[in-house]
């Protein structure tokens, strides 16, 4: 059975607080469609006004430390994103697995961590160009979700993937649909590989220039359970056709 559609916004650096009215818009507007799950990933110093703002509604972090707490200036932990009102969080997206030299080792702490304390994750992979156009895209990324991903799926909180081609971020590129389809399987049968049935049941989600006008066509895609916007989702105008794109392919 198709598992429900998560559709997950990923601010950036992006938002102030005059931006909290976008995100009462989008919560408010999300609810037209429950065939879907959303969700908003926002800076980490705006998540607590913004878990305030709209209640029961989403809010994630964009990243986190794998330790409890600790000398680690300019961090933040995984208990302190679940006190500011978060209930999930992105981690290894390339923006940090690039400028933060982030390790897929670190990435699986990270994931690791999170879970524990009841946060769901949203674990980030995806090939350059150079990999693409050299034909190792499925080799690479399933051997980077393999040492990525948490040893168990044990636990309240929920692990998703999100395929996010490098070279597809930000940039108005995307595969084509068999490329997504193709990289989608391979990561399914990693995970079923990793963890048996459970490892059906984690969301696949499809990150990299998703706008409305390629989301229906994306979210027809066997294991395709879902994206991660990161521009599209700044407005709840360029947002919610997304969402609403996924209830129609639900
Ligand atoms: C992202 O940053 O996760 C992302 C997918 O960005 P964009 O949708 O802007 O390509």
């Amino acid at each position: 059975m198709a598992l429900k559609k998560l559709v997950a916004g990923n601010w950036k650096m992006h938002g102030l607080s005059a931006d909290l009215a976008e995100v009462e818009a989008i919560a408010s507007e999300a609810q037209r469609y429950p065939a879907v799950d959303v969700a908003l990933c926002v800076p980490s110093i705006l998540i607590e006004r913004a878990a305030r703002a709209v209640p029961g509604f989403p809010i994630g972090g964009q990243d986190v430390h794998h330790a409890e707490k600790g000398a680690h200036t300019g961090c933040t932990s995984a208990l302190m994103l679940l006190d500011a009102g978060a209930v999930l969080t992105i981690v290894g997206h390339s923006e940090r697995r690039d400028a933060q030299r982030e390790s897929d080792a670190e990435v699986k702490a990270k994931a690791t961590a999170a879970l524990s304390v009841g946060l769901s994750v949203i674990l980030c992979v995806g090939e350059s160009l150079d990999v693409r156009e050299q034909g190792g895209a499925i080799e690479t990324v399933t051997a980077q979700l393999d040492r990525s991903l948490p040893d168990s799926l044990e636990g309240e909180a929920e692990l998703a993937i999100a395929y996010e081609p490098i070279w597809a971020i930000g940039t108005g590129k995307i595969p084509t649909m068999p490329e997504i389809a193709e990289m989608h399987a391979a990561i399914r049968a990693t995970l079923r590989g990793r963890f048996g049935a459970a490892g059906e049941q984690v969301r696949i989600l499809y990150g990299g220039s998703v706008k409305a006008s390629n989301a229906g066509e994306i979210f027809g895609i066997r294991d395709v359970d879902g994206a991660l916007v990161g521009g599209a989702s700044l407005t709840a105008a360029d947002f919610i056709p997304i969402v609403a794109a996924g209830a129609a392919a639900s």
